[in-house]
């Protein structure tokens, strides 16, 4: 398979890396190595994954890798995207903007700061590519990224351009529902919801928030488990305060520790890797279904 990587290398816009060292790929910094493809402009993307395809290579797209464990060696090869746009854009305020999947939500976090876009501080301190954000449709206590995109601009695993028009079944809870496996999102067009002078504060005390009760500082993967929705009593079991009850924050196992400040993220403290992760979950999860007789589900993916 090396060989046939390295082949499209050929291709105007696209490096490939054999046997990467991934440990910066991640926000948990597992050790880990791979293949990495990085895609530079819209054609090399159609022309890669019509490629990878015939030749029945499947690969596994890396945003910001926030949400992502990376095993110690993969088989797969990671497609990264890292597209060129004019960033005069952001000089000033838009109507909406068609921006690349690899943008960061910071810098639309600091845009939106920047000028008050009203709608945009749900994603205030999220580490993501806007790609990646909308795959999750990631969002905050204050709502999710999926309300302020219109449009999602795709290239299927075959090679070919889609366009999505966004409406009120595209997305759910942490979840799109238009996304193919092999499809990759290339663009978005996002708006807001008008200018609003207050958004700026909102964001400052939000972020003020965020630093105070989640390791933001730390090596992480966010929220290991997604919180629990009893659909009897529509009770939502938060599976980090769970952890605190059963005194299990701040339990550490090798260079792992269930974070002192918030219970549902675990930091990485040194060299830790893939197994030590899944370990510490599968210990998590019995405990957890052990004392509260619910299965929480994993929020990370692995
Ligand atoms: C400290 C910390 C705090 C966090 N807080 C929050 C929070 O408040 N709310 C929240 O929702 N999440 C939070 N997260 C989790 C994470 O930031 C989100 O899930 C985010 O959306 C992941 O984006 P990413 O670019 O890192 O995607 P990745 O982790 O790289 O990928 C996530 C998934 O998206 C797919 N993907 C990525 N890019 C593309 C693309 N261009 N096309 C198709 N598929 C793609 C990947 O294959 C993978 O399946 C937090 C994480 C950390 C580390």
């Amino acid at each position: 398979m090396k060989e046939q990587l390295l082949s499209l290398n050929s291709i105007d816009g696209v490096e490939v890396e054999i046997n990467k060292d991934l440990k910066k790929f991640s926000t948990m910094r597992l050790d880990a190595f791979g293949d990495l493809i990085t895609v530079k402009n819209l054609e090399a993307l159609k022309l890669v994954t019509k490629s990878l395809t015939q030749k029945n290579i499947t690969y596994r797209l890396l945003g910001w890798g926030a949400n992502m464990l990376l095993p110690a060696s993969s088989t797969n090869p990671y497609l990264q995207l890292d597209f060129d746009f004019d960033r005069t854009i952001f000089n000033n305020p838009q109507n909406e903007y068609v921006l690349p999947a690899s943008v960061s939500l910071a810098t639309l976090t600091s845009h939106a700061n920047k000028f008050g876009l009203k709608g945009w501080e749900v994603f205030t301190g999220i580490p993501a590519s806007l790609g990646g954000a909308i795959f999750m449709n990631a969002g905050t206590n204050l709502g999710e990224i999926g309300t302020l995109i219109k449009e999602v601009s795709l290239v299927t695993k075959d090679g070919v351009e889609k366009l999505i028009k966004i409406d009120s079944h595209s997305f759910s809870y942490r979840h799109n529902n238009f996304v193919n496996p092999g499809d990759v999102i290339y663009q978005a067009r996002l708006v807001h919801f008008g200018i609003d002078e207050a958004i700026t504060k909102k964001i400052r005390e939000y972020l003020e928030m965020r630093t105070r009760t989640q390791p933001l500082k730390e090596w992480t993967c966010g929220c290991i488990f997604k919180n629990f929705q009893n659909l009897n009593n529509g009770i939502t079991c938060r599976a980090g305060l769970f952890i605190d009850i059963m005194g299990l924050k701040g339990l550490s196992y090798k260079n792992l520790q269930i974070s002192p400040k918030h219970a549902n993220f675990m930091e990485n403290r040194g060299e830790s890797s893939y197994d030590d992760v899944m370990m510490m979950i599968t210990v998590l999860q019995k405990e957890l279904k052990l004392q509260t007789g619910v299965s929480f589900e994993t929020e990370v993916e692995h």
